[in-house]
């Protein structure tokens, strides 16, 4: 007899628990792993009373969802957007899954966040929402338990104020409760290009099996944010040519190649950190999208979600597809793609640097000690060779995507321990 089957009302969880489903069947998972699976362990709701400015009180609301935690303590991001809910939570949370599985560190998956405007909030207000937050998650979370880090509209200093007031509570200093903190309080060195650097290696690797010189490689960059400029250093740094980047403000296209040490000028001398007005030999301006389309061989998503659909996908030139972004290629972009014989390499193993440099963090809290940032490099790169590694192995082995590969590893991950430990909760 099958197992029941959830559904969601929920766009976001809908398309998780499908994608899981349908990788499941594939690879013949016994039912029991997938009625596991497809459920979360923990999903919490909160209330957070915030004292505002004007003295009144707002109560926004919170949530953390461990989807799984048969590999280790929950990983995963809090976002503060008017958007958050417990489902989306979930949803996320069980991406978190797979992607730490597939990364090979020892995590679960978990996702949190408020339900908020964080544009409207003062600083202050901010601060308390976050104390307010942490306090009421507390019981849930700890090093070996849940280990938050920033997402949406959070970053170090969200995670400061978290571990702060956590610690106030418990008495003791606990750094590797939180992940992303700043360098100066418990952060690491390295983590601030370890998506895009990651990004990049999955890029040159496949220049590699394919017996492609990556200075005979013409690339194109969509996105000049943490990921796509620091994806676009590290390919530049290992030969590779890089024909366009682009940001809000538009494609900077030149086929004798972008002079990158201008862009990242460019952009530390604008107050919005943007690349407008920059300029260099060859350089022509173009349109916001346009850095999809032009002559190239690899392309690299780094921006947003969405933007490889059914009314652009068709347009693409390059032949090779890595997502540096969460979801920019969607399942209608993937069949276009895949139809013109473009290869791809997925969002989760090739921005999975991030999360592993997370684990770098918190394994560094343990220890007490501090790595060097060549160190944390080495280490990053060497692991996310070894992923793309595993990941093209399978998908040759049983002749399938990349996307489908990476997922049904991830997964087979997760099911063998959940075996291995046995069912008790
Ligand atoms: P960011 O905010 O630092 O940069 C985003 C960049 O995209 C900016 O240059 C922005 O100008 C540009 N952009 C925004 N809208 C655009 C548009 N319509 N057209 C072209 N460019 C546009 O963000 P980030 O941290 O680089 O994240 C980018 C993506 O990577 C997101 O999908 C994020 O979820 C994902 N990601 C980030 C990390 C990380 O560690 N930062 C880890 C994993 C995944």
């Amino acid at each position: 007899m099958s197992a029941t089957r959830r559904t969601a009302t929920n766009v976001l969880l809908d398309t998780a628990l499908k994608n899981f489903y349908g990788a499941a069947e594939e690879m013949g998972l016994k039912d029991k792993l997938i009625s596991i699976l497809s459920h979360s362990e923990r999903r919490l709701e909160v209330s957070v009373p915030v004292e505002m400015d004007d003295g009144s009180v707002q109560v926004f609301k919170g949530y953390r969802v461990q989807h799984s935690t048969a590999l280790g303590p929950a990983k995963g991001g809090i976002r503060f957007h008017p958007d958050v809910d417990a489902d989306e939570c979930e949803a996320l949370a069980m991406l978190m899954t797979w992607k730490c599985s597939l990364a090979g560190i020892p995590y679960g998956g978990g996702k949190g966040g408020i339900s908020c405007d964080p544009l409207v909030l003062s600083v202050k207000e901010k601060e308390r929402m976050s104390r307010a937050f942490a306090a009421r998650i507390a019981p849930i979370v700890g090093t070996w338990q849940d280990v938050p880090a920033p997402d949406v509209n959070t970053g170090g200093q969200e995670m400061v104020w978290f571990m702060d007031t956590i610690g106030k509570m418990r008495g003791q200093v606990e750094p590797g409760i939180f992940t992303g903190k700043p360098i100066l309080y418990w952060g690491s060195k390295g983590r601030n290009e370890a998506t895009g650097r990651g990004v990049a290696t999955c890029g040159l690797e496949l220049m590699k099996v394919l017996g492609k010189n990556p200075e005979d490689m013409r690339v194109s960059i969509q996105g000049f944010g943490n990921v796509g400029s620091y994806t676009a250093k590290t390919l530049a740094d290992a030969g590779a040519k890089v024909v366009a980047i682009s940001d809000i403000t538009g494609t900077y296209y030149s086929p004798k190649g972008i002079d990158l040490k201008k862009a990242f000028a460019q952009i530390q001398s604008h107050p919005k950190k943007l690349l407008e007005g920059f300029t260099c030999e060859g350089c022509e301006k173009l349109g916001i999208s346009d850095v999809l389309f032009v002559d190239c061989d690899f392309l690299f998503p780094c921006a947003l979600d969405g933007v490889l659909n059914d009314k652009t996908a068709d347009k693409v030139k390059a032949k090779y597809v890595v997502e540096g972004a969460n979801g920019p290629v969607t399942p209608d972009g993937d069949k276009i793609l895949a139809d013109k014989g473009v290869m791809l390499v997925p969002d989760f193993l090739a921005n999975s640097g991030g999360v592993i440099g997370s684990y770098f963090e918190w394994a560094q809290n343990l220890q007490g000690f501090f790595w060097t940032e060549e160190e944390y490099n080495n280490r990053l790169i060497h692991i996310m060779k070894g992923n793309f590694k595993r990941v093209w192995d399978y998908a040759q082995a049983k002749n399938v995507k990349m996307r489908r590969a990476a997922f049904m590893t991830a997964i087979q991950r997760v099911a063998d321990v959940e075996e291995l430990r046995g069912i008790f909760l």
